[in-house]
């Protein structure tokens, strides 16, 4: 017992504060931000070292930059022992670049995901922390005003409008990737083994304790927004396709309906043929008959979507259930 006690002691010492204190792993993902990268560092640098009772790790995740981004994070890297690298072989998206510095973390005790252009400020992660400490296991914020053009914030509207409709997650608008996230939410999204990504989809399908945190995004440091339209759309099929089975239903639905009035519009057409005296050319028949046909074979389409749509589910392998905690189990 007493050798126990001085052993537990002795591991206190304070040359063991920083293996005691817990470690927090920022993942930056970066493409073109050579004129950003070190602003960020050192905006960030000055805001960690105020926080001394963490440690820190910079994991700079280059998604295949065409500058010299990658340069400047090997330079920061040999200055500073905290600053991490990843360097991908092209260009595969934000999302992607994300999850390849999520793989990459395994010892941090949270991790916050950031932009490398300071539109995320990292001012922000005190209060991150602090929530987080609070027992939040996901910190996500959300950005107060937006300075897109008007067609980017309408589509955002309409995107999240739908999305929050039709699919199965609920997703706040405005919502953004700078969010933190406990070590115990980042092993679960190790297990994921989906390739269509979205990434903040993912995080609010899984649930556990979860808080936001309000910030008014500033302009973009240097650089223009590398997301154009096509990037954009292709996001926002991502999360569609992953989260929601309604596209591939519309045309079951589409079918179900003229099926519905075509039927309607016979039974009408009989009736006033026959005792009305109305009288309808067999070509008429014809055309509604074959409207009618159309929406069977409309309706078979949203049928089979309906299989297309637990194959889906099998095939992402998405975790059936998430545990948050378990209490008095023997290993638990
Ligand atoms: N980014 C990336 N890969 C890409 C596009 C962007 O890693 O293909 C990074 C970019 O360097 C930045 C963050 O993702 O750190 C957000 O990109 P951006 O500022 O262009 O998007 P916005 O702020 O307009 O959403
Ligand atoms: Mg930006």
């Amino acid at each position: 017992m007493n050798v126990l006690a001085t052993n537990s002691n002795a591991f206190i010492s304070p040359t063991n504060q920083a293996e005691m204190s817990k470690k927090i792993t920022l993942i930056i993902p970066v493409y073109n931000e050579a004129d950003n990268i070190n602003a960020f560092y050192e905006a960030t640098s000055a805001v960690v070292e105020e926080l001394d009772n963490y440690t820190w790790e910079l994991l700079f995740v280059n998604d295949g930059s065409k500058d010299n981004s990658w340069e400047i994070i090997k330079q920061l890297a040999q200055r500073d022992a905290r600053v991490k690298g990843i360097c991908l072989s092209r260009n595969f998206g934000k999302e992607i670049a994300l999850t390849a510095g999520a793989e990459s973390v395994n010892d941090a005790d949270a991790v916050i995901f950031i932009d490398a252009d300071l539109q995320h400020p990292p001012a922000l992660i005190p209060e991150l922390l602090a929530r987080w400490e609070e027992g939040f296991h996901i910190v996500a914020t959300l950005r107060k005003n937006i300075q897109y053009s008007m067609v980017r914030k309408l589509g955002a509207k309409l995107f999240y409008h739908l999305l929050n409709r039709f699919s199965n997650i609920d997703i706040k608008p405005n919502s953004t990737d700078f969010r933190l996230l406990d070590k115990k939410v980042l092993s679960v999204l190790h297990t994921f083994e989906e390739r269509t990504r979205f990434f903040r989809g993912m995080i609010d399908w899984m649930g556990f304790k979860k808080t936001y945190v309000e910030f008014s995004a500033p302009d973009r440091l240097e650089g223009n927004s590398t997301f154009n339209f096509r990037n954009l759309v292709n996001l926002a099929l991502a999360a569609f396709t992953s989260f929601s089975l309604f596209p591939l239903k519309i045309a079951g639905y589409l079918g179900v309906t003229i099926i519905f009035f075509t039927m309607l519009l016979i039974a009408y057409m009989l009736f006033s043929h026959c005792f009305l005296g109305e009288v309808y050319t067999i070509l008429a028949y014809f055309v509604v008959l074959n409207t009618f046909l159309f929406g069977v074979v409309l309706a078979a389409i949203g049928l089979i979507a309906l299989y297309i749509g637990h194959i889906h589910t099998e095939v992402v392998k998405r975790p059936l259930y998430i545990v948050q905690e378990e209490v008095g189990l023997i290993d638990g």
